[in-house]
């Protein structure tokens, strides 16, 4: 297989330039920027809203194949509990690490390469995010989710109940017993 030179979209905040690393392996470029999220980066219950602000800290260095690029992406959540159904907003760092691939060379479909000297961070940063998303999501861990009777969010009141049911037959005899004892 031959690498595939895609078009870059410079324009994109996720497309970083790395001309200046050269090729001298070891030369470090150190990132930290804001920048607003791509569409769909998220699943259907919990994900990242579009154009809100994503911090990259990330540290790009020149290695004999490429340019390795770890760090960190800190992301506004927003979604939904899975038990109470309550909306989620929640700001996470998710762990990057990719090695971009010096053009000229064969890669796998699944590998990123150095395009006109820059690097799109687009597919790292979906594997980074997307991949780690609960697919149930909840708004705290110890959630007491919706009574299954009424449908009321127990959280906002821990102790609410529906009293003990009494079976019918016996409260008429417990009515009974109240009277004897008197
Ligand atoms: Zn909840
Ligand atoms: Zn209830």
């Amino acid at each position: 297989m031959s690498p595939v030179q895609h078009h870059r979209d410079r324009r994109s905040p996720l497309v970083l330039e790395v001309h200046e690393l050269g090729r001298s392996a070891g030369s470090t470029k150190v990132i930290h920027e804001t920048v607003p999220a791509p569409a769909d980066l998220g699943i259907e219950v919990i994900g990242v809203p579009q154009g809100s602000d994503i911090e990259l800290d990330l540290k790009l260095e020149a290695v004999v194949e490429g340019i390795l690029v770890t760090g960190t992406a800190t992301v506004q959540l927003h979604g939904q509990c899975a038990r109470c159904l309550d909306d989620i907003e929640d700001e996470a760092s998710f762990d990057v690490q990719e090695l971009f691939f010096y053009p000229g060379r064969e890669v796998d479909e699944d590998e990123s390469v150095v395009v006109d000297e820059t690097i799109d961070l687009d597919e790292t940063l979906r594997d980074a995010v997307v991949l780690e998303l609960p697919f149930t999501p909840l708004c705290s861990e110890d959630c007491l989710g919706l009574c299954p009777e009424c449908g009321f969010n127990r959280n906002h009141d821990p102790a609410h109940s529906h009293g003990d049911k009494i079976d019918p037959r016996w409260e008429g005899l417990s009515g009974l017993l109240g009277e004897t004892t008197n």
